[in-house]
């Protein structure tokens, strides 16, 4: 698909460029103008946001309505039925241009439960619907209104008892759309119809009515318009056709719109074709159908299509309903499609409401509403955990399932068609060609890793020749000649496999080949064993080096023999890891040693990688240049890098302006295996961040501005699941902890050992745990705060401070760390948290007052104040009260809606009017004023 700008995208929906802008904003996305280009799977989004009539793009419509484009078939024989026995009734109704036809509503009819339409029907005289399509000519139709004039016609007349009858009794007594007693149309002969399709010749009050004798002749239902039929999601026209066709309904009883099921909830009439929108009427009311069959209804239920073609305009009205559905006060009352408890619904770490509604196609707001019943407050862009999820999700039936971080991105770029796993699995062998291997040097502190990286930088041939490698860029690539051909091995220029851990935990495997040094006169260390251990969980082959050979008691047997324990036993003792002695500061075996791990590569690796397509890769190394702004090593993986890509590293996008090599040559391709220095970045990105050229620049920076705002959202959520010593008690209370693990790190032992002691001796009862989990000496360090994230601890800093950087840290994780000079005051806090007495404390906070002007009443729920806001801000779900005169009228209260004219607002500032809505209070009057606070916690002294 296409993209699309936002004024094209509006003319083709029948709405206003604003309307549709508004929409992305919803939905997160934000564009500049209306001549801003919108992505396809935004594209697809809104189309399904405003399923307007003809207007929508069959691509998106077709899969969505089968039953609603091809219609004319399956009903053609069913109408026919019915009407077959009456055609020279026809002739006498003169008058009538249009035929006459009842009901319509064929392929709800037929998808939903053709047996239940046709039983209520039965029954009365003549009420079997006559099922026009839209895109049957209305001749075949027309005799079915002469042979039963009076036949009660299901769906249209709210007047005409045996109407109503059916349909409540064929459903459960739910209002029926498409009876909607307001629609003008109904009561009026609209002589003018455009369709001529259908004339509701039954279902005049009077009962049998000759159309002849209608006092306008034909009278076309807006419900049945065609238009109608693309007001439509799935199911929900189902339901409503079903009813009309039949004046039976939903199964289950109720219609479409009163279960606020999946399929009635989701849209009006849309597989009813012409006729479902009638159908829709009711369904789009509260407790309706979703939003799509709110739009249907309308039209359907005050016939504004009467006459004319259906656009996709909302009617005030229309509006006004959609905004009195987010009011829907009580659980039940709000329309959220429900799932049938086994439904999955899949939500990254770091979700928010409106992810989840848009997941299950609800409104945000009514989410928000059902969480706020269920005891949470959330706002719909708030991130919530998993268990908040969890007991949503329970609610309206469905079931949760967390994704990770790297299951969202792979889906992440599946919506922007790059599929990263297929891209690899359609690789022919043809199109690969072999690549160097990429080696991380691995090993204990000084046994010489970066000895030895000087070592073969200075093995290579080609360094030889231009001056040596002249740049630290991360990594680099040596020539070498082996077995007689030239060959090449790109290194990893960071030593240690902290790097190599830090880039797997980002998902990035770089490493082809580990070489494991190890002090021939030290052995074997506690590194050196974390180091193969890392090599070997990541199935990557180990060559050892024993370096150091020349130093005087040195015992490279020593080594071959202690590591045979960990499973890498030499080739000469039987095995097959390749042990090489080296001296890295002589630069002795340098050679054998690059030999090995050709040899190592080419007996157990297959390197092949096609360089014939966009490049896919790994930053290796980032930083921001004061001259040359973000600076990141990239190590391509497969396909070629060009000058002029647009590349997407992380949450790093830009475009490549230059590309050096270690040389600092400059470089305009880099082919697999190669690691490059790129320029062009906007910002810089981390160690281990995979890379990939995007087909444009507007891709990159949308899938890094996502990537971002993903990242983000997890971090919070992440912060807001640590403790702190307030909110411990809480927990306690609620029973969701039972200890109270503290991390202490004083000045001197002494100290610490003191502060331990004395809260160990804190009579805690028997609930209560408290367990120090590590003590020490020094600064806050990072390795503290780790922990403490682990063990969701508190940390307890006694006359110390942050190590560098650690602040940070801490403030990202979320975790509490506390700063005491005093014992006493530290015994004291936290003594208090586990009795339960370290309450917050809260002061209150004006935000704003606003003054009402007008007030526009609606019975059903509730009132909404146009007001001007005086002072400060008006927030949504903010806390209010109602001030008139000097007496406060009202008190806790929240905003539970806020607009700024047709469109939900967040907040609204001083100078501007809104309309709120109080929920359930209903008394507000004409210069009342509304006045918004929040509740802060104090910070202790
Ligand atoms: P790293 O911590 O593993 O990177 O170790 P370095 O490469 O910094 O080396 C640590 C120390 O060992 C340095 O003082 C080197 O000079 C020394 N060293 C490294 N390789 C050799 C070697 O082959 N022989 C001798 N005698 N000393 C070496």
């Amino acid at each position: 698909m296409a993209k699309v700008r936002v004024y094209e995208l509006a003319k083709e929906l029948g709405v206003e460029s604003k309307a549709i802008m508004a929409k992305l904003g919803e939905l997160g996305e934000f564009v500049r103008s209306a001549s801003s280009t919108i992505e396809p799977p935004v594209v697809r989004k809104l189309r399904d946001a405003y399923p307007v009539g003809q207007a929508q793009a069959p691509e998106a419509s077709a899969p969505r309505t089968p039953a609603a484009r091809k219609p004319a078939a399956p009903a053609a024989p069913s109408a026919a039925e019915p009407a077959a026995p009456a055609p020279a009734v026809q002739p006498s109704v003169p008058s009538t241009p249009a035929p006459q036809v009842a009901a319509v509503e064929a392929p709800a009819a037929r998808t939903e439960a053709p047996s239940e339409a046709a039983a209520p029907a039965a029954p009365s005289p003549g009420p079997r619907p006559v099922q026009s399509a839209p895109a049957a000519p209305a001749a075949p139709a027309a005799p079915a209104a002469g042979p039963r004039p009076g036949g009660p016609r299901p769906g249209n007349n709210p007047f005409a008892p045996s109407q109503g009858m059916p349909r409540q009794g064929g459903r459960g007594g739910a209002p029926r759309p498409g009876n909607n007693p307001f629609a003008p149309s109904q009561g009026m002969p609209r002589p003018g119809s455009t369709r001529g399709e259908t004339t509701a010749a039954g279902e005049r009050p009077g009962g049998p009515r000759p159309p002849a004798a209608g006092p306008g002749g034909p009278r076309p239902n807006p419900g049945m318009m065609p238009g109608r039929s693309a007001v439509s999601r799935p199911g929900a026209g189902a339901g409503a056709g079903a009813g009309r066709a039949g004046g039976g309904g939903r199964p289950g009883g109720g219609g479409g719109g009163y279960a606020g099921r999946p399929g009635g909830g989701a849209g009006g009439g849309a597989p009813g074709g012409p006729g479902g929108a009638g159908g829709g009427g009711f369904a789009g009311r509260p407790g309706g159908g979703g939003r799509g069959a709110g739009r249907g209804s309308t039209q359907g239920a005050f016939g504004r299509a009467g006459g004319r073609p259906v656009r996709g305009r909302k009617s005030k009205r229309a509006k006004r309903q959609e905004f009195e559905q987010m009011q829907a006060p009580s659980l039940g009352g709000v329309q959220v499609p429900r799932g049938d408890g086994s439904t999955i619904v899949r939500l990254r770490f770091g979700s928010s409401l409106n992810d989840f509604a848009d997941k299950i196609d609800a409104n945000p707001a009514s989410l928000v509403t059902v969480l706020f019943h269920l005891g949470e407050m959330a706002t719909a862009t708030q991130s919530l955990d998993e268990d908040t999820f969890n007991t949503l999700a329970a609610e309206l039936g469905y079931r949760i399932e967390m994704v990770s971080a790297e299951e969202e991105d792979r889906e992440l770029l599946g919506s922007f068609d790059i599929d990263l796993e297929a891209e690899l699995a359609e690789e022919s062998d043809d199109q690969l060609t072999a690549r160097p291997p990429v080696v991380t040097v691995m090993g204990h502190v000084d046994h010489g890793k970066t000895k030895l990286l000087d070592a073969i930088r200075s093995a290579d041939v080609v360094a030889g020749e231009a001056g040596g490698i002249t740049q630290h860029i991360g990594a680099y690539q040596i020539r070498t000649e082996h077995e007689g051909i030239d060959r090449a091995v790109t290194f990893i220029d960071t030593p240690g496999h902290e790097a190599f851990t830090a880039m797997r935990a980002r998902g990035a495997q770089v490493t082809d080949i580990a070489i494991l040094v190890v002090a021939a006169d030290d052995g074997v260390m506690p590194q050196t064993i974390e180091a193969l251990n890392h090599a070997q969980s990541a199935g990557v082959p180990i060559v050892v080096a024993v370096n150091k050979v020349d130093k005087e008691g040195a015992n490279p047997a020593k080594i071959r023999q202690q590591l045979t324990e960990y499973n890498l036993v030499a080739e000469e003792y039987g095995g097959d890891t390749m042990f090489v002695d080296i001296s890295a500061l002589k630069r002795t075996g340098i050679d054998e040693l690059i030999e090995a791990v050709l040899l190592t590569a080419d007996a157990a690796l297959d390197l092949r990688a096609n360089a014939d397509k966009d490049a896919r890769g790994v930053a290796v190394e980032a930083n921001l240049d004061k001259g040359r702004g973000a600076v990141a090593t990239v190590l391509v993986q497969s396909g070629t890098l060009h000058v002029g890509d647009s590349i997407v590293a992380g949450t790093a996008y830009g475009r490549v302006r230059a590309m050096f090599d270690e040389h600092g040559n400059t470089l305009t391709e880099a082919t697999p295996a190669r690691p490059v220095m790129v320029l062009g970045l906007t910002s810089v990105p981390r160690a281990g961040d995979t890379f990939l050229v995007a087909p444009d620049d507007r891709t990159a920076r949308q899938i890094a501005e996502k990537r971002e705002a993903a990242e983000r959202a997890a971090l919070l959520a992440k912060r807001r699941k640590r403790i702190s010593l307030e909110d411990f008690t809480q927990a306690l209370q609620l029973g969701k902890v039972e200890t109270l693990n503290l991390v202490l790190k004083g000045d001197v032992s002494g100290a610490v050992e003191a502060l331990e002691d004395a809260l160990l001796k804190i009579d805690v009862g028997e609930e209560v745990d408290l367990r120090v989990i590590h003590r020490g000496v020094g600064a806050i360090t990072q390795n503290d705060v780790n922990l403490a994230t682990v063990d969701n601890a508190i940390i307890i800093g006694f006359n110390v401070k942050y190590a560098e950087r650690v602040e940070e840290l801490a403030e990202r994780e979320g975790v509490d760390v506390r700063f005491y000079s005093v014992i006493y005051q530290a015994i004291d806090d936290v003594e208090s948290a586990l009795k339960g007495m370290l309450k917050p404390e809260y002061e209150e906070v004006q935000l704003g007052t606003a003054e009402v002007r007008e007030i526009f009443r609606s019975s059903k729920f509730g009132n909404i104040a146009g007001s001007l806001v005086r002072s400060g801000t008006i927030r949504r779900n903010s806390k209010a009260r109602v001030r008139r005169g000097n007496d406060i009228v009202a008190e806790n209260l929240s905003i539970e809606s806020l607009k700024r004219f047709k469109d939900d607002a967040t907040e609204v500032r001083e100078g501007y009017e809104c309309g709120i809505g109080l929920g359930s209070y209903n008394d507000l009057q004409v210069d009342d004023v509304v006045e918004t606070y929040e509740l802060r916690e104090k910070p202790r002294s």
